[in-house]
């Protein structure tokens, strides 16, 4: 695997050697680099030419200490329910507030209100009615962005959320009429636009082409309807490789090509978010989990893990093989010989009893013995939180924030 290890790897290192040697378990643990997540966040946030604006789509990681460490950070949270919008109140009483996803409760809509959210992206006719009337009972003007599924067809992604059928947004065709119908609501406001189409996009000059499809499209149906746009949503989607660690994307690239469009096609007084979530979080974040077992079954060797797809369902997710170092450790409690494996490829299993729960297929390792600890990377976005935590209710990994290079000041 890749052997470079830099600053805040030799911490990581050091904070999994300290919990073998503090733990009586086998070790298990989520560590997150929040020094690494601020820096991420700022460099992303400082970057964005004039008229852009950062929120952090908390999804991918809605921890505490995550929305702590960005809100300094960032403009502000996109939340995708009203349990999310109540994490980022209790670290901040006035924070920027973005309300989108589909499905949402009147209850939502209504607390979501009272908690003084910025903007409800409206997924449909039936939400823009409810949204109105829900405000109307509390006296408030809901500002609304319209979520729309876009038809034109998009190049791959790894997800895409538009340009073909998906419960997401507003169809393109119906865009008229909900325009109207949002005008014609007395306690709404429509202000713009949100069109997260693509998701996990690695190509910096996709993601720029793509900002400039938004931006005409705008412009356009300001133009057709005499709209007043403020925001045009323009999503997340910055991509993360988990199978090949040198793809990149290039976020200096975007930023270079953003500016050229928005120099192009200026449009007086709207402004520009974003809402990522994996670029910003994935790279903070690294899952530990101890080899329980070693084993050859049918000429295949298994590493099987203190830990599993229950806590990082996401390379099960995805189908593809996460990138892992070995952490070596050298203490061993029986009194008989440790096994152990050499220039073998492994597969990484979980301790759950599917044949699926298995992290990474046929990695080559020159060795690896139980008592070692597998030290997945990328695991700090969509790991923890979209896992099936209790089920086959094992014990629960710790989940360790460290900022890196103060590891021994804890
Ligand atoms: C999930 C989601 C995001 C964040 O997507 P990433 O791929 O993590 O950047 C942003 N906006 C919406 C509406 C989403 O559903």
């Amino acid at each position: 695997m890749n052997a470079v290890v830099t600053k805040a790897e030799r911490t990581v290192i050091a904070l999994v050697e300290r919990l073998k040697k503090d733990g009586s378990e086998p070790v298990c643990a989520f560590l997150y680099d929040k020094r690494e997540l601020r820096g991420r966040a700022q460099t992303c946030a400082d970057s964005l030419p004039e008229g852009c604006r950062l929120f952090y789509a908390m999804k991918a990681n809605p921890s505490r200490d995550y929305l702590e460490c960005l809100a300094p950070v960032v403009y502000g949270f996109e939340a995708a329910s009203i349990g999310e919008v109540r994490k980022v109140r209790e670290v901040s009483a006035d924070k920027p507030i973005i309300f989108g996803g589909p499905g949402k409760k009147d209850y939502e809509i209504s607390e979501a209100l009272e908690l003084g959210v910025m903007l409800f992206h409206a997924e449909s006719m039936h939400e823009l009615r409810r949204i109105s009337l829900i405000a109307g009972r509390l006296g408030k003007i809901a500002s609304v962005l319209l979520r729309v599924n876009l038809r034109a067809s998009f190049p791959e992604a790894t997800l895409v959320m538009a340009g073909r059928p998906t419960q997401f947004g507003i169809d393109e065709a119906d865009v008229p009429e909900a325009i109207q119908l949002a005008q014609s609501l007395p306690h709404l406001q429509l202000e713009g636009f949100h069109l997260h189409s693509i998701s996990n996009n690695l190509d910096a000059h996709l993601h720029a082409l793509l900002i400039s499809v938004y931006w005409d499209r705008v412009t356009e149906w300001k133009e057709t309807f005499g709209l007043t746009v403020r925001y045009l949503n323009a999503g997340g989607g910055f991509g993360i490789s988990y199978t090949d660690l040198d793809r990149k994307f290039e976020w200096p690239v975007f930023i270079k090509e953003l500016s050229r469009v928005l120099e192009e096609k200026r449009l007086p007084g709207v402004e520009l978010l974003f809402e990522p979530g994996r670029y910003l979080a994935a790279t903070c974040g690294y899952y530990a989990a101890e080899v329980v077992d070693l084993k050859c079954n049918h000429d295949k060797h298994y590493a099987v893990l203190r830990g599993g797809s229950h806590h990082f369902r996401l390379p099960g997710a995805w189908q593809h093989s996460h990138p892992f170092e070995i952490v070596p450790l050298e203490q061993w409690d029986y009194p008989f010989p440790r096994p152990e494996v050499r220039d073998v490829e492994i597969t990484a299993a979980g301790e759950l009893c599917t044949p699926k729960d298995v992290l990474a297929r046929d990695v080559r390792i020159s060795r690896l013995r139980i008592g070692d600890v597998l030290l997945f990377h990328l695991a700090g976005a969509y790991g923890w939180t979209i896992s099936a935590h209790d089920f086959l209710s094992h014990s629960h990994p710790d989940h360790i924030f460290f900022e890196a290079g103060q590891e021994d000041s804890q």
